[in-house]
């Protein structure tokens, strides 16, 4: 199988039509998208790198879910509506059954969420997965990470954690080896991108700043408040908290929860005026959302346990150079 043949068999959709928002996909020099009128154009990028983000023996269609999943992601961080994305590719070899997996795993995801595969690149090489994905956003409405505001509440989706529970169980630390079942996998392997609650959020009044957590709560936290230039309070008593992660004593139930990494969650400001259209937001796509703090004045985050209690930990994001 050649370059062209692979690419004609696993990557070109000829019998599935595409959005209004694509005039033109996988086949010429370039594809052509369509932002509607008074709308700005969404651009994001991820790489994915085996034994770096993924494992060689992961199920190719998880991971053909799980790079397109992080890049949406961070369209939903934006309050973007997806319009396209383009794999850049580099295989070892041309291995027909891995492809046909990891292209069903990635299509089932890209049709969920109406973002077409409109082009790309494959070449040879150690396998390397980058996906860059557009999105639109009515002009001026885009959540960005330097919104915040001294008095905004502070928000996340769903629940942090289990993702890197899943991960140590993995490989084998001992403190994570009673965490076995589908449920924690998928959380690491298929996470579920916030889109319709990004998306929900672009049109609330009062929804200021988002980031999507993928290198852990505190860590991405950081990313806003400096943006911002503003401070905040984590009560960390509020943080919704999976059962599996409850059960873990309690520095490595901090650290899933306040580092965990690959959670893809949403974290979101908004001003105390708009808690309704929040939780409004939060109905209409779907999605759990809590209140786990505020924004202050000044920088720097203070950390709250129970009771009020002020918590010192010293937590820090993922960082591939560190
Ligand atoms: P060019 O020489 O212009 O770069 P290519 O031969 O690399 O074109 O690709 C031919 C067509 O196939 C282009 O439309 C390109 O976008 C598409 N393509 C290549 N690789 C992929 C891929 N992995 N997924 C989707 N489309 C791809
Ligand atoms: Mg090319």
């Amino acid at each position: 199988m050649g370059e062209f043949e692979l690419i004609r068999r696993h990557f070109q959709r000829p019998g599935v039509q595409l959005p209004a928002d694509v005039s033109l996909g996988v086949g010429d020099d370039g594809a052509l998208l369509r932002p509607r009128p008074g709308h700005e154009l969404a651009v994001s990028t991820d790489m994915l790198v085996q034994d770096r983000h993924f494992f060689a023996s992961v199920d190719p269609a998880a991971l053909g879910h799980k790079a397109l999943a992080v890049n949406l992601s961070d369209l939903a961080a934006m309050g973007a509506v997806p319009l396209g994305f383009t794999l850049a590719l580099a295989l070892p070899e041309a291995d027909d059954a891995w492809l046909s997996a990891f292209a069903r795993g990635l299509f089932a995801l890209a049709d969920a969420n109406t973002c077409p595969l409109v082009g790309g690149d494959t070449t040879r090489g150690p396998l390397n997965i980058c996906i860059t994905v557009f999105g639109q956003v009515r002009t001026g409405r885009a959540l960005r990470r330097s919104a915040a505001h001294a008095g905004d509440d502070l928000y996340v989706s769903g629940r942090t954690g289990e993702a890197r529970l899943a991960l140590e169980h993995q490989r084998g630390t001992d403190w994570a080896s009673a965490a076995t079942g589908v449920h924690l996998r998928d959380r690491l392997e298929r996470p579920s991108p916030r889109n319709a609650l990004g998306v929900a959020l672009a049109s609330v009044d009062g929804a200021h700043a988002a980031i999507d957590l993928s290198d852990g709560l505190v860590g991405d936290l950081g990313h806003i408040l400096a943006a911002s230039g503003v401070g905040a309070e984590l009560d960390v008593a509020l943080l919704p908290v999976a059962p599996e992660i409850a059960a873990l004593p309690e520095a490595h139930r901090l650290e899933c929860l306040l580092a965990g990494g690959d959670d893809y969650e949403l974290l979101f400001t908004a001003a105390p005026a708009a808690r309704d259209a929040v939780l409004a937001a939060a109905v209409t796509s779907q999605t759990p959302v809590t209140r786990i703090g505020r924004i202050t004045e000044g920088n720097g985050l203070r950390l709250r346990g129970a009771k009020g209690r002020p918590l010192s930990l010293r937590v820090q994001g993922f960082d591939h150079f560190a």
